[in-house]
């Protein structure tokens, strides 16, 4: 596995990943959304890097599935990689043991408000995209895993925590699922990264508490993906010894 496209949401999350790795824009992505992209070497590794981008109208961060789907279209499309690494924040359950700053490798990858109860629909709603892989890498590294719940609302209606709280430990984020599908078309592995911004029972609203912590779990979240490629390019290297 020697060529990786990391996608991620908003620029925050991806600027001290841009630095570490030295990445350069990437002036012959050409696309019609927002994405922005990056590239460069790492450690003989091919990296790539797609971010949604901003929102002309509102001028915010391009978060959430639709933007999300169409940048990994976009990069599969352009890098052609070997691995697909989503990194980025969530949310998550104190009362299962997360703290702020925590990172996470998705051991499943689903959504958790795609309700659809009718038939097959059901299970196709919810996606529940396996990453054996990332598991594999999660052990080799000691990082927890959980279960990333992607859909399109930052806060959470009582009908999404009831949900939620199905699942052992908990990322509640924007992305992950909707990559995941994409992901599963080109049959490219997905490794999600997730660091802990709120505490959905923390008692705090939820986006003064990912504002507050979104610069600390970045930096949690830049280290992870660094020992991820550092693992990666090891990899790499005993291939060809
Ligand atoms: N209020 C923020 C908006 C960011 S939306 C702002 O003003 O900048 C949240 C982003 O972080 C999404 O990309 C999502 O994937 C992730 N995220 C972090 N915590 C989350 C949570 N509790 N629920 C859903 N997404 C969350």
């Amino acid at each position: 596995m020697k060529k990786i496209t990391l996608v991620m949401a908003m620029s925050q999350e991806a600027t001290p990943i841009i630095g570490q790795l030295a990445l350069r824009a990437c002036n012959d992505f050409v696309s019609r959304t927002p994405a922005r992209a990056f590239s460069g070497q790492y450690k003989g590794l091919e990296i790539s890097l797609v971010i949604n981008g901003t929102d002309l109208t509102h001028n915010v961060e391009c978060v959430g599935t639709q933007p999300a789907t169409l940048a990994a279209y976009e990069a599969l499309n352009h890098f052609q990689p070997d691995l697909l690494i989503n990194a980025g924040t969530c949310g998550a359950f104190a009362e299962k043991g997360s703290k702020i700053g925590d990172v996470y490798i998705g051991e499943r990858i689903r959504f958790f408000d795609r309700r659809i109860p009718m038939g097959d629909y059901e299970a196709y709603g919810h996606g529940n995209y396996p990453c054996p892989l990332a598991v594999d890498l999660a052990r080799q590294l000691d990082i927890p895993t959980a279960v990333v719940c992607t859909g399109n609302a930052l806060d959470m209606s009582p009908t999404d925590e009831a949900i939620l709280k199905q699942e052992p430990v908990v990322n509640k984020e924007m992305e992950a699922a909707a990559i995941a599908w994409v992901a599963s078309l080109w049959n490219v592995p997905l490794i999600a990264i997730k660091s802990v911004t709120d505490l959905m029972d923390g008692g705090q609203t939820t986006s003064e508490e990912f504002l507050q912590n979104l610069c600390f779990a970045s930096q949690n979240l830049n280290e992870a993906v660094v020992q991820v490629m550092d693992c990666l390019a090891e990899k790499l290297q005993l291939s060809f010894s």
